[in-house]
């Protein structure tokens, strides 16, 4: 009898994704950076599939979505202009023996104070004193301060006067400084978005729950431009788009939760904002945002660089400065929430299947191809044929012949392939192959020339 399991644990996302090659602690071999994670080869797949899934659904596959890159390091007096050098701040606090920091924050929370992400750093602080509360340690800490997030290094080639510059924070204001010039290149008309996949740099206090926060991570993050009136049915449109988006990649909906973030938890610049939060290992956390910036963005560029940053209708020549919709999606923390959701055991007596359901078009390789023995010469070529020709049509299909055929499918299967493909002593016979799913170990036998078809079908 086999037993289905969903039960899944941190420890063997951990432990499968550094196995298999998708995910390494950065500088490892120096004992690791903390915050910083390097991405393998399947790693780079998996977020290549989801990165890519998303320009397509919320870009290409749009009339009115404009692609940007731009430069991570920006002039310093952007993140005046936002706010970010004074508000872009965690409360931190010091274990006065050990000198361990820590998020303020996190720390009265696991404490048991429920509300403490809503206290102010002062609150924080007189909480601290009043209770005499410890550090982890059990050891006295030190005052709650705030502590700037931005990650910063200097640009020029004279150190002392070189300039500070900071790593940006976020990818949003990158898109904001060039909304003048996709205006002026391209002249679209209201509402119309324009996205950016790229890096963003926090300086965390505590980086942690492997790639869930860390100090260097990617963000794929659209600003929709509209007339401020009509912010209330943009804002639902990009809530349905995506959670439609979150359960296509794979992700468990059912753990997924959209909770409004009230007026004093909001960033500065929200007036309303909605966390999709997901049920990870360690808690109900953020995994994306969607957030009603207003015009406050445009409007302080527009007072501190002088640039004329307004939007005239040609109907009505009203002369404004559009509002904006952001959803911004973590790209890490998508791979993490898809890892958890396809993690799966199969247990049939002492043996333990693990597979990573994943979709299709979000799986590292589409297809595996093997040779029933490596060492049968008519075999071997049969199958090189049968994996050139499904190369021809898919991205992914890996050739795998390591080890018996039974170690190939466990492998597969927890890199979440979800077919294989084997050339056996029939297929030279009467040019057919045998096709394995992934999920239900099940294998039938089709004709080389119907196999493409048959996987295009299944890919959706
Ligand atoms: P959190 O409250 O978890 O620190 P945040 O509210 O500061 O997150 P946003 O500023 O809304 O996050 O950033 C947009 C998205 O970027 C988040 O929804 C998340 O997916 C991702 N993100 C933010 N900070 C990190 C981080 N340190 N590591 C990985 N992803 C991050």
């Amino acid at each position: 009898m086999s037993e289905h399991t969903t039960q899944t644990d941190m420890e063997k996302i951990v432990s499968l994704a550094k196995r298999r090659g998708f995910v390494f602690q950065g500088s490892e071999i120096y004992g690791g950076l903390a915050g910083t994670y390097d991405y393998g080869p399947l790693g780079v797949l998996l977020k290549n599939n989801i990165r890519d899934n998303w320009i397509e659904k919320f870009v290409s596959s749009q009339t009115n979505m404009y692609l940007l890159d731009s430069a991570i390091l920006m002039h310093p007096r952007v993140w005046e202009t936002t706010g970010h050098v004074d508000k872009f701040v965690d409360p931190l606090v010091e274990d006065i023996v050990t000198h361990k920091r820590y998020r303020a924050d996190h720390l009265l929370e696991e404490a048991g104070v429920s509300d403490a992400s809503s206290w102010t750093p002062q609150q924080m602080n007189d909480f601290v004193t009043k209770n005499n509360h410890k550090s982890p340690e059990g050891n006295p800490l030190g005052p709650v301060r705030t502590f700037n997030m931005m990650l910063s290094t200097k640009v020029g080639t004279v150190e002392d006067s070189a300039s500070v510059v900071y790593l940006r924070p976020e990818t949003a204001q990158g898109i904001f400084l060039n909304y003048k010039n996709v205006m002026d290149s391209f002249h679209p008309k209201l509402p119309f978005g324009i996205a950016q996949v790229g890096k963003a740099f926090r300086n965390e206090i505590t980086p942690r729950d492997f790639i869930f926060r860390v100090r260097e991570f990617e963000q794929m993050e659209i600003e929709y431009f509209i007339h401020g009136s009509q912010w209330k049915e943009t804002f639902t449109f990009f809530q349905e788009q995506m959670l439609s988006w979150i359960t296509s990649i794979g992700i468990d909906s059912s753990k997924i939760h959209c909770v409004d973030i009230p007026d004093a938890d909001r960033a500065h610049y929200s007036q309303r904002t909605i966390d999709f939060e997901f049920e990870y290992p360690f808690g109900q956390k953020e995994l994306f945002g969607l957030a009603y910036r207003t015009d406050y963005d445009l409007a302080r560029h527009m007072q501190e660089s002088g640039a004329r940053l307004e939007y005239v209708d040609e109907v009505t020549q009203e002369k404004f400065i559009p509002h904006v919709i952001e959803p911004s999606c973590g790209l890490e923390r998508a791979v993490l929430a898809v890892l958890l959701s396809a993690y799966r055991e199969d247990t049939a007596g002492d043996d333990v299947r693990v597979f990573l359901d994943l979709p299709a078009h979000i799986a590292p390789y589409t297809v595996a191809v093997s040779p029933l023995l490596k060492n049968k010469e008519k075999l071997w070529n049969e199958a090189r044929d049968v994996f050139e020709m499904l190369k021809k049509e898919f991205h992914h299909v890996v050739w795998d012949d390591h080890g018996n055929i039974g170690k190939r499918y466990r492998r597969q299967d927890e890199i979440g392939t979800p077919f294989c493909v084997v050339i056996d002593f029939d297929s030279l016979e009467d040019k057919t192959v045998t096709i394995r799913d992934r999920n239900t170990t099940e294998q039938i036998r089709i004709s080389k020339d119907d196999l493409a078809g048959w996987i295009r079908a299944r890919i959706t």
